[in-house]
């Protein structure tokens, strides 16, 4: 058999793109997509940056709101589908553009859905000098995971950052998602502890809210060979920026969590 012509496509459209980074979780709730954003307005501070994100997250695209896009719609030019710009180096392409209205689900099988992704991938019209395109993904390993990483597989997966919190049953999954990883040949750039711990605004004294109340994910990252990129603690400006749409480090750039998100991107 010749080349796969969509693998060809879409190798035409991403493999300029320096950093193709998916953000995966074992479980949903976990702080996945709320990572991903925060990292893509953090990339995106420095003016040199072009950053993309994809949300693939076609049952829950929770990206577009957010990231402060949630009403926009996308455009098709004669080069495709024109993703939606949150600012100049800024680029968000998401399912959840295309729902009728925001309380829509989607239920779609896995057919359907391999056709939506292999079509965000084929024919979103990315900057060419784009540096980062981050993949936020439904929590676990499903449908959506295979066909990005099949699709992405003659352009290049730089590698996954896995979001965990440091309870022992969010662990426990992040194996899982070790183990996806590894078979579909796809670098591990390492684990995210989120939610790692609450500093109470008034004594700030740091709480550890979740069992085991320390060293869960280091400890699982040693055993498994993988860098722990870090630990962001729970923080309620995170959610508040969130809910704005806005980037939690430009409202609160000296907390902890922010101090965390840049140590973070430092390392990948
Ligand atoms: P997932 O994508 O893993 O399902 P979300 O990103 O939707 O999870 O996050 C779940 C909820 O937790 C959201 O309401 C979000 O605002 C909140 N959240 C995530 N991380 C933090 C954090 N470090 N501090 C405070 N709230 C957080």
């Amino acid at each position: 058999a010749g080349p796969d012509p969509d693998l060809l496509l879409v190798s035409q459209r991403l493999s300029g793109i320096r950093h193709k980074l998916l953000i995966l979780s074992g479980k949903g709730g976990v702080g996945k997509s709320t990572f991903t954003a925060q990292l893509a307005f953090a990339l995106a501070s420095s003016e040199e940056r072009e950053v993309g994100v994809v949300d693939i997250d076609i049952c829950g695209p929770s990206v577009p709101k957010i990231m402060g896009c949630e009403r926009e719609e996308i455009h098709r030019s004669s080069n495709g589908w024109s993703p939606v710009y949150v600012q100049d180096n800024l680029a968000v392409m998401s399912i959840g553009f295309m729902l009728p209205d925001e309380d829509s689900a989607v239920i779609w099988r896995g057919p359907k859905k391999n056709g939506i992704i292999k079509q965000f991938l084929k024919d979103v019209d990315w900057s060419p000098t784009t540096d980062y395109l981050l993949f936020d993904t439904p929590p676990g390993t499903s449908d959506e995971h295979l066909s990005v990483v099949q699709l992405l597989r003659d352009s290049g997966i730089t590698g996954a950052i896995i979001l965990t919190t440091p309870q022992e049953v969010a662990l426990q999954d992040v194996r899982k998602e070790i183990d996806f990883c590894r078979k579909a040949r796809v670098p591990i750039l390492g684990v995210v502890e989120n939610m790692s711990g609450f500093v109470c605004p008034g004594c700030h004294t740091e709480s550890r809210i979740f069992y085991p109340t320390t060293g869960g994910a280091q400890a699982l990252c040693d055993e498994l060979d993988i860098p722990l990129l870090g630990s962001i603690p729970l923080d309620p400006s995170i959610g508040r920026a969130c809910d704005f749409g806005t980037s939690f480090i430009d409202s609160n750039p000296t907390s902890p969590a922010a101090h965390a998100l840049t140590k973070i991107i430092a390392r990948i």
